[in-house]
């Protein structure tokens, strides 16, 4: 079977065939390119559109699957709204993005999910998940997003908004406006955007990476120690209400090396003793390719 996912993200729209064999999925061919400055829908729609042809290579797909950088309805035909996006909001995207598909003579089955949910389904397909029936995905870069898998299912909740761990509150850390819409909430603290502008502010250089590798600054250690302390919080939280057996750490920051041993470090102070033992926290090994091949693999969620 052939599949395109397609990863909207905020700086940069990402696309990739995917050939998957029973139980074995493989990448043949994928393209990125910048996010258009306008985010408008039609402008994105046409990109993506493009990218889907230009992947496909001319062959014949049966699903594109569009990684959502935000909140979808239960259905997932809309766009609630998108947390470090605007110009999409309230949007049927799939029915914008049919006529564009077909107008270059493609007509697969199409559908959506939450970015960080196709994290999930990538890693449980192709990744570190693979096997394992509970696990979080936590998804550190422009923002905090998470996939969750509760006895071997994608976590989707009530209205469709479950798992959407950058959005917990973490009393007292913060008071910050969030991208959401509301205030105080963990990626407001602990994600990339706001850890470099708070050293930005410090005079410091915006950027995560270089940030880690300068702990002996103390001021660089301090904006990381309060983003990691921050973010311990809410996985110690996490894994007392789901008792997961993996928390995999994706996105950008995560490939900051010893990043997970420094975060599951600082959960275990916040863990009750029987939940310490066998805490297990890593970094993805597929990186931003997860988002992509869950997307292209969506259609064979149970829903
Ligand atoms: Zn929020």
């Amino acid at each position: 079977m052939l599949s395109v996912g397609v990863d909207l993200g905020g700086h940069t729209i990402s696309a990739a065939l995917v050939e998957r064999k029973g139980e074995t999925a493989r990448m043949l061919s994928r393209a990125d390119r910048e996010t258009p400055g306008s985010r408008g829908l039609d402008e994105v729609v046409q990109i993506i559109a493009g990218m889907v042809d230009e992947v496909s290579q001319g062959r014949q797909i049966s699903f594109v699957g569009i990684g959502i950088p935000g909140f979808l309805d239960k259905t997932r035909r809309k766009i609630t709204r998108l947390t470090n996006f605007s110009g999409l909001e309230n949007v049927y995207f799939l029915e914008h993005l049919a006529p564009a598909l077909n107008r270059r003579g493609l007509s697969p089955l199409i559908g959506m999910e939450n970015d960080a949910n196709c994290s999930a389904v990538g890693e449980a397909f192709c990744g570190a998940a693979k096997g394992c029936r509970d696990f979080i995905v936590l998804t550190l870069g422009t923002g905090i997003g998470s996939g969750i898998f509760v006895n071997g299912g994608l976590l989707t909740g009530a209205h469709g908004m479950a798992g959407e761990s950058g959005h917990m509150t973490i009393s007292g850390k913060s008071d910050m406006s969030c991208g959401c819409g509301s205030a105080g909430h963990l990626e407001t603290i602990a994600s990339a955007d706001y850890i470099e502008r708070g050293a930005r502010q410090e005079g410091l250089p915006p950027n995560f990476r270089l940030l880690w590798n300068m702990r002996d600054d103390k001021r660089a250690d301090a904006l990381i120690s309060n983003a990691l302390d921050a973010l311990a919080g809410g996985i110690a939280s996490l894994v007392v209400v789901l008792d997961p057996e993996k928390i995999i750490l994706s996105g950008g920051m995560s490939k900051a090396e010893g990043l997970a041993e420094e975060v599951r470090a600082r959960t275990l102070r916040w863990l009750p003793l029987p939940l310490r033992e066998q805490l297990r926290i890593e970094a993805s090994a597929l990186g931003t390719e997860a988002a992509l091949y869950g997307a292209a693999s969506i259609s064979m969620l149970e829903r």
